[in-house]
């Protein structure tokens, strides 16, 4: 490793308190989704005070944010996320399952790490280009709402992915790896049925059933189920029945769709025929409906060049070592689920040949901390969720990674992830994703035949077009 990439990794190493601190804010703070106000402000006070340029507010959205330093191209983003969840307030660094806050909220994806990793990749490539006086900058993008409201899909929408040369992130995981592969595309949508109330037994012939308007919905989407692709997937949630009342004709009735597709073209036309559903159900209630959009999630576009540049600093840089108290505690926490013995990482699910590799990996670990790197993969890869880094990968060449920040098999969205996401193993994982980021795009600023070959790929995989699911007059709301 370079001299100049040696000094932005100091320059992290030198700001690790900071990093810590701020991801423990966050998870303090554990704001749900487009309402994180107060993660939004720590993030711009803090790089305001680093010497970033900071917009609050972006695409109209208003706990969105970018920081900005250096000038001229490339311009390589570093995507944020800091939203927690509902119901899994926890406290930290516990073995057991004990609330914070009684029915309070709980970082159970690890955001609170994944915004703090972002930033210390940030502050690690403006020491850079303060040493160097390279061209080219580095913007921090503070992206809400990726539980629900998918804000870098509204900034997909508005265009702002397009002016970048690359994007890059990651997310913590129970496993270092450069992640690849393809995620399902998903749309939100909240359809509220209106009709007429009555007394149900006086006088039913006057009222009309909004509830009645749902029911035939999903009774009609079920039969659309056998005449869509088999891959393409719709779920659905009643969230207002109507009431508690069998005698009264439910004058408002509720329900909440997702329909996922592989493609986000095929979700977007999909998508059509659940509207059509819904228009015919009202039809044979004599019901009125409104149709909300929530949100629209794009599948995800790989890109190997920059998977491998990735892959590279990753291997110079090695993984976080824990010592043997964190071990421990890991280890313990990882005795509370059924799934730590399940291999870890995309290769060892797609290949049995990686498989292998992987599970001689763990054997020699013998920790539940997965304290070594995956083997580089790049074959098929599809994840059935959905996140809106897929948005922005169809409009600039985009790359993710995973650091172990969970013991080996961890549930997602689990209050073991939420316990763990305090700790100096937290602390580690992000001080740690911030460094593979920062020297990856050190070597894109240095290198214009990465981003130049990052480019033709990308150009390649996406020459049908971003169809965008994002209505042009959406803005990011919550369901009811
Ligand atoms: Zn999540
Ligand atoms: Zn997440």
């Amino acid at each position: 490793m370079d001299q100049n990439k040696q000094a932005a990794i100091a320059a992290i190493d030198a700001k690790a308190d900071l990093i810590a601190k701020v991801s423990d804010a966050i998870w303090d703070y554990a704001e749900l989704s487009l309402m994180e106000e107060k993660s939004a402000d720590q993030y711009c006070e803090a790089l305001q005070k680093e010497g970033f340029q900071v917009e609050r507010g972006i695409c109209k959205i208003a706990t969105a944010f970018s920081a900005s330093f250096g000038s001229g191209r490339p311009v390589i983003g570093i995507l944020a996320e800091y939203d927690a969840l509902s119901g899994l307030s926890q406290k930290p660094g516990s073995l057991e399952r004990e609330e914070l806050v009684l029915g309070g909220c709980g970082h159970g994806c690890g955001h609170n790490m994944l915004g703090a990793g972002a930033m210390a990749a940030a502050l690690g490539v403006k020491a850079y280009l303060e040493k160097t006086k390279t061209s080219g900058t580095v913007i921090l993008y503070g992206c809400p709402g990726e539980e629900g409201g998918a804000a870098k899909a509204f900034m997909a929408r508005d265009g702002l992915w397009k002016t970048l040369d690359a994007a890059i992130t990651w997310h913590p995981g129970d496993a270092n790896e450069v992640a690849t592969g393809s995620s399902n595309s998903c749309i939100q949508t909240q359809y509220t049925f209106r009709g007429i109330a009555s007394h149900a037994a006086g006088s039913p012939d006057k009222g009309r059933s909004a509830l009645d308007g749902v029911e035939l919905m999903n009774i009609g989407v079920q039969f659309l189920r056998e005449h869509m692709s088999s891959k393409a997937r719709i779920h659905y949630a009643i969230t207002d029945a109507g009431g508690r009342s069998p005698n009264v004709v439910q004058p408002k009735a509720s329900v909440l769709y997702m329909v996922r597709s592989n493609r986000v073209a095929e979700a977007v036309e999909l998508q059509k025929r659940v509207d059509d559903i819904a228009q015919g159900a009202a039809l044979m209630t004599g019901t009125t409906f409104e149709k909300k959009f929530i949100d629209g999630l794009a599948d995800t576009i790989p890109n190997h060049t920059l998977e491998a540049v990735l892959y590279e600093n990753f291997q110079a840089l090695g993984v976080p070592a824990y010592t043997a108290e964190e071990h421990a505690f890991a280890d313990a926490l990882a005795k509370t689920y059924p799934s730590a013995d399940a291999l870890p990482g995309q290769g060892a699910k797609n290949d049995p040949a990686v498989a292998e590799k992987v599970k001689a990996l763990r054997e020699k670990c013998g920790h539940a901390m997965n304290e070594f790197l995956m083997p580089l993969y790049q074959g098929e890869a599809f994840t059935p969720g959905s996140t809106d880094v897929g948005d922005v990968s169809w409009l600039t060449p985009t790359v993710q990674i995973h650091v172990a920040a969970f013991p080996n098999g961890a549930p997602g969205h689990s209050w073991q992830n939420v316990s763990i996401g305090r700790t100096s193993i937290a602390h580690k994982a992000v001080v740690h994703a911030g460094k593979v980021m920062a020297a990856a795009t050190i070597d894109l600023l240095e290198k214009p035949e990465l981003l130049a070959r990052a480019r033709e790929e990308f150009e390649k995989a996406t020459a049908e077009g971003y169809t965008c699911p994002t209505p042009k007059d959406a803005v990011p709301v919550v369901p009811d």
